[in-house]
């Protein structure tokens, strides 16, 4: 099931004039294995500019690996994934190019320790962008004002609380400014009081158009957020709907079973 161009209209005024655009990314029949292990069964999803796109399922169902995909931290075997009109094949160019243009929030934040705040912030786009010292820093300290924690430039990663470190995580992965960002359990690491801070950074992104793709168990954010709700079990993508519908009315009863174990 795809979603009209009239659909995304409607959605996202604001975006009118890039609909009509190749999509932003365009899986056709993808799978992968581990070994022998068949983790990902054809899978099929495309995502306009500017959606927002929640991905739920059970531990295991293969959420993980479908996001890594998208930006080749893991390579699928069979099918087609095309990110912003360039597929994913062996060829490294192509998969610099898409990595360019993909930023990823990880559950685990992956700062580097022994860096600040904002040295974390400019290390790719000084040493992979080439980009002058006080430009990347000013930049940085651009998106650490949006994530509202720009007092904190100058301490190291074990200094902030956990759901600093994921703003500082989110900062650094939008000063390579990328046209689509993948989160995956950005909030799951986190202490119930520091959640709500990371959803507001994401929902702001959402706001200002970023094209995202979450996966995520913080069924608010999906409902206030997501353009689509999918839900994936055992390698497959088993569901996908708008949020009213996914949550009011799921057709497939293995996305009820899973609703009514974490609503
Ligand atoms: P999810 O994110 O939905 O919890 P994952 O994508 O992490 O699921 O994992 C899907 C399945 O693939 C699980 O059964 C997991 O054990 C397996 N798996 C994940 N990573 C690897 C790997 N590197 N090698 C082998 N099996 C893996
Ligand atoms: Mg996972």
């Amino acid at each position: 099931e795809t979603v009209s161009a009239d659909e995304i209209k409607a959605r996202h005024p604001h975006l009118e004039h890039e609909v009509g655009r190749q999509p932003m990314i365009e899986i056709r029949r993808m799978n992968k294995w581990y070994g022998e292990f068949h983790v990902l069964r054809d899978i099929n999803l495309t995502v306009h500019q500017g959606e927002r796109i929640v991905i739920c399922g059970p531990s295991g169902s293969g959420k993980s690996t479908m996001i890594r995909c998208i930006n080749r931290l893991e390579e699928h075997q069979r099918g087609t994934i095309i990110v912003d009109g360039v597929e994913l094949t062996h060829d490294v160019k192509n998969i610099e190019k898409v990595r360019r243009e993909v930023g990823m929030v990880f559950q685990h934040f992956n700062l580097f320790p022994h860096l600040t705040v904002l040295e974390n912030c400019c290390l790719a786009p000084i040493w992979v962008r080439k980009e002058p010292r006080h430009e990347a820093e000013a930049r940085a300290m651009h998106y650490l004002e949006r994530v509202r924690i720009p007092e904190q430039a100058k301490k190291y990663p074990g200094q902030l609380s956990g759901g600093q470190q994921q703003r500082v995580a989110i900062a650094r992965s939008l000063c390579m400014q990328p046209r689509i960002m993948l989160f995956d359990e950005p909030t799951s690491a986190l202490d119930p009081e520091m959640i709500k801070e990371v959803l507001d950074t994401m929902v702001q992104l959402a706001e200002e158009g970023m094209t995202m793709l979450c996966v995520t168990h913080e069924m608010g954010f999906a409902k206030t957020v997501a353009d689509r709700v999918i839900f994936m079990d055992q390698g497959q993508i088993v569901e996908e709907n708008n949020p009213h519908d996914f949550f009011n009315n799921p057709r497939n009863e293995r996305t009820q079973l899973f609703l009514s174990q974490i609503l």
